[in-house]
């Protein structure tokens, strides 16, 4: 879970001091799990380096006014508890891209390369999409090239996973409903000019005992159309890094009603109900966020 950016946590704290950290720790009896968490947690910026195009990995983001948020270096760091559990969902994703090695199917990355990067243009030279997909495989027997993704997932979610179907479409279909953003990143992976195949598949691992779930999937052509115009819509206000815009809220989305059920999940609500509606430049939402964020 985002350490909420407006509670005064001794955390949230820390992350907003300039000074040494530890030297703020209380004495307590406690004060090495305290450090252990801090250590973690406490090389989160509130703003990274601004970005004129996405991240594969965001083309599921189901908000613009987000995507924006985002491309301008917004951030809300992590509990240590949710990083400690991405750091075990990398190993559990890194181990298993050598089976498929070991199994003669693995086209890239071979062994200590590093992963392909795929890039979408959205005019000229200036770059949308950019991102490093997982895998690349080859069908035994066949020249079919088979784009993987490996995700790793929590007792919960991997409850909600459907049952797994013969049909790559009709899997296509079932994750739409449960994990769409998944399904839309590796549309765009498998799509891109670089991959440019149409099979694939999402392979999930439950963090706890294992169990493996694979779904075979294919490239639908209407899902990447409506992702590239989300995608492309989203863009014209951060394309040109000087001129970068917060995107107006979108007619779907409600950010003050604690019922909506994007902005209630979302990490930048409490940033995003403060600006208007109709969007605002990066200095406005500096200066915002410094106000509610120190
Ligand atoms: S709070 Fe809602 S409208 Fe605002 S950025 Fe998040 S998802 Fe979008």
């Amino acid at each position: 879970m985002a350490i909420n950016p407006l509670k005064e946590t001794l955390v949230a704290k820390l992350l907003a001091s300039k000074g040494t950290p530890m030297r703020a720790l209380p004495e307590s009896s406690d004060w090495l799990r305290m450090i252990l968490d801090e250590t973690i947690e406490r090389d989160q910026p509130f703003w990274r380096e601004q970005s004129t195009f996405f991240r594969v990995s965001a083309s599921g983001e189901a908000c613009e006014r987000k995507m924006t948020f985002d491309a301008m270096g917004h951030n809300v760091p992590f509990e240590a508890r949710m990083l400690r559990l991405f750091r075990v969902g990398n190993k559990i994703e890194e181990a298993n891209v050598p089976v498929f090695f070991d199994a003669g199917l693995l086209i890239h990355p071979q062994p200590g390369e590093p992963q392909e990067e795929v890039v979408y243009y959205g005019e000229g030279e200036e770059r949308l999409l950019v991102g490093h997909y997982d895998l690349l495989i080859k069908r035994r027997g066949t020249d079919e090239l088979w784009l993987g993704e490996v995700k790793s997932i929590n007792t919960n979610n991997f409850k909600k996973l459907p049952v797994p179907h013969e049909m790559p479409l009709q899997n296509v279909n079932n994750l739409l409903r449960t994990y769409p953003r998944y399904v839309m990143q590796w549309t765009m992976y498998a799509a891109s000019e670089q991959v440019n195949t149409t099979h694939g598949f999402l392979l999930f691992e439950h963090k706890n005992d294992s169990a493996q779930h694979l779904y075979s999937l294919v490239v639908d052509e209407e899902l990447k159309a409506s992702v590239l115009r989300r995608l492309m819509g989203a863009w014209e206000y951060v394309r040109d890094i000087k001129e970068q815009r917060l995107a107006p809220v979108p007619n779907m989305r409600s950010p003050e009603d604690p019922r909506d059920p994007v902005c209630k999940w979302c990490s930048a609500n409490y940033l995003c109900r403060k600006m208007p509606r109709e969007g605002a430049s990066y200095d406005d939402l500096r200066a915002e966020d410094a106000k509610l964020r120190g």
